[in-house]
């Protein structure tokens, strides 16, 4: 999945107003606080509204998670959590805190691949 092409594809067709700005500007409060609390700041301006810089806010999915499972995390603790945990994946979202645009620019796996299984990777 190309999310950067997903992203152009989206904008397009909002500025070409077959898509209205509210059908993707509609983070929800959720998403909000953890942009707020978790959200790392990019360079970046929001490509809808301008006004500001979009965060970036990392969530992480996986078994080997147990109740951290569906969390928003900061890099920081990701890398700590990597190093410790079986192996997860990691969704990168975008959100401007201004207009409420977000979406989904990377995923990867993160953590440890048990050694025991070095052909569990390959497998998939
Ligand atoms: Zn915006």
């Amino acid at each position: 999945m190309d999310y950067a092409l997903a992203k152009r594809s989206k904008l397009a067709e909002v500025r070409a107003g077959r898509v209205s700005v509210d059908e993707v500007c509609d983070a929800d409060p959720y998403l909000l606080r953890a942009a707020q609390f978790h959200g790392l700041g990019s360079e970046q301006a929001c490509p809808v509204c301008r006004k500001e810089q979009v965060t970036l806010v990392s969530w992480i999915f996986g078994k080997s998670l147990g109740r951290a499972s569906g969390s928003a995390r900061t890099p920081a603790e990701i890398t700590r959590l990597a190093a410790r945990t079986g192996e997860f994946s990691v969704h990168v979202v975008e959100v401007c805190r201004t207009c409420r645009w977000n979406h989904l620019i990377r995923s990867y796996v993160a953590g440890l691949v048990p050694a025991a299984e070095p052909h569990r990777r390959a497998a998939k």
